[in-house]
């Protein structure tokens, strides 16, 4: 029998890598883990934790109004970017000694450098130092995520991606963000809450491509009426220096002043130096790993998950996938495979939206007969804030079988509220088991049990 290194070598110290390190270790596997950046990957160093802790700041901006609506007395609070920028930084290097902590407590080797294949079972590691190491694994797993798309076209050169957002310096008082995406949505709502004056600039009809339409036009007002600028249908063709500033002219003709030009126009799976295709793996034409439903690649040894192969770019997804790769490697393979169509998530935008399962339009396509349930209304608190907000929620139901097909908010921690019905969706939830189910009194979820007769 062939020895090896290892039994399991992960390229990539991110939420999958790090998942599937853990898990195949607690199964008795030898383990090695690569990492050239930093322990946490995107999520943790530049994605969903930081831009979550910039999300909270913001969302005081509109705390501090609305205090004034219930006795606070009315002050002029004043934002110090250098200190959020410090404190987050600070957690995120606690953060990335948890994850060193993890791996260590696990028993997996952590060798920093960035990893190439060799063969369908070596993988070269070179480090800083320029000094390359050679190890032999049973398994190879890719999980090495994905990285902004570089910025394009007109103003590339001075366009910024997310991976800068969260250090700009000096703060940009004046921001354009370029794409209707998660990321393009999310930047734009956090930093117009930090007190930037933000214009968004897409080029479609809508923002949120796949997302339920009423859902994205709900949210896009929304996010206007917290004084973001929303220009749709409209791309940049050119930017010129002014001084300081750069001056971006649009497609409709308007021309906007800014200090930063975040293009958030995608991302792309980071394959850059793996040596993939001198082992056979093609890419897929939008750059992602190709893999079957085991996520093997076509080289049997070789195992690819999360960002990497696409299948949705979430942070628990890669986890989960991990989980259910190591299951099979190491453990009784009796994992089930995961359900893509009932991952719930959530927009970080202000306010936030919240989906688990099928839009209105994909669940006409895929079931013809739905019924649509909807809500839309000023939540309690804003009753005395003054705030305009208004929330919005939506239950999707198979007309033939009563099977509750997506659920949909856009309102204060949607995310939060969507988690807790996702359970019931992902366990087959139907309408009669929502009308069935109590409310929690006063609340902005319990309209959810609320929703008697459908508007469609
Ligand atoms: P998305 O693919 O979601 O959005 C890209 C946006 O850029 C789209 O609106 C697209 O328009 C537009 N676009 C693409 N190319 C161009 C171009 N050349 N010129 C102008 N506009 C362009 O990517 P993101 O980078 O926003 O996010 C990537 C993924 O990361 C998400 O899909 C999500 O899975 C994950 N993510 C999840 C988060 C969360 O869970 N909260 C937060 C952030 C990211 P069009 O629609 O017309 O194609």
């Amino acid at each position: 029998m062939d020895t090896y290194d290892c039994d399991f070598f992960v390229v990539g110290a991110g939420s999958g890598g790090v998942r599937a390190s853990r898990m195949a270790a607690a199964r008795g596997a030898s383990v090695i883990v690569a990492e050239g950046g930093a322990l946490g990957g995107t999520c943790v160093n530049l994605g969903c934790i930081p831009k979550k802790l910039y999300s909270h700041a913001a969302h005081y901006a509109e705390l501090f109004e609305e205090s004034v609506g219930f006795g606070w007395a009315p002050h002029e609070p004043s934002f110090d970017w250098p200190k959020l920028k410090a404190r987050r930084a600070a957690e995120i290097a606690r953060l990335n000694g948890v994850y060193d902590n993890l791996l260590a407590n696990a028993g997996v080797r952590l060798v920093r450098g960035w990893a190439r294949l060799a063969d369908a079972h070596t993988v070269v590691v070179r480090h800083e130092s320029g000094a390359e190491n050679r190890f032999t694994a049973r398994h190879i797993l890719l999980a090495t995520g994905g990285r902004p798309q570089a910025p394009s076209g007109a103003g590339a050169d001075s366009a910024v991606t997310s991976d800068d957002m969260f250090d700009l310096d000096p703060f940009p008082r004046r921001l354009v963000v370029v794409g209707g995406g998660y990321i393009a949505c999310e930047f734009a709502s956090i930093f117009a809450g930090l007190g930037s004056e933000v214009t968004l600039v897409h080029r479609g009809p809508r923002l949120l491509r796949g997302f339920d339409d009423e859902v994205a036009a709900f949210a896009a007002a929304e996010m206007q009426k917290k004084g973001l600028t929303l220009r749709l249908n409209a791309m940049v063709t050119s930017v010129r220096r002014l001084g300081g500033a750069q001056v971006v002219q649009l497609s409709d003709g308007a021309t906007v002043e800014a200090d930063t030009v975040l293009q958030a126009t995608g991302r792309a799976a980071f394959t850059e130096g793996l040596g993939l295709e001198a082992l056979g793996i093609t890419l897929h034409a939008d750059g992602t790993v190709p893999v079957d439903e085991h996520f093997n690649t076509v080289v049997p040894s070789v195992h690819a998950i999360g960002d990497l192969v696409g299948h949705k770019a979430l942070t628990p997804v890669a986890l989960a996938e991990a989980m259910v790769l190591v299951d099979r490697l190491f453990g009784d393979g009796t994992r089930p495979p995961l359900d893509y169509d009932t991952i719930a998530t959530a927009v970080f935008t202000h306010p936030n939206i919240g989906t688990v399962g099928k839009s209105e339009e994909r669940a006409r396509k895929d079931h013809g007969d739905v019924r649509i349930f909807r809500a839309e209304f000023k939540a309690l608190k804003h009753t005395l804030s003054d705030s305009t907000e208004r929330t919005l929620m939506k239950i999707v139901v198979d007309a033939a079988t009563d099977r509750v097909l997506g659920m949909h908010m856009v309102g204060a921690d949607a995310g939060e509220v969507i988690q807790g019905f996702a359970v019931a969706v992902q366990a087959g939830l139907t309408k009669a088991q929502i009308d069935r189910t109590i409310g929690i009194h006063p609340t902005v979820a319990e309209e959810f049990v609320t929703m008697r007769e459908p508007v469609r």
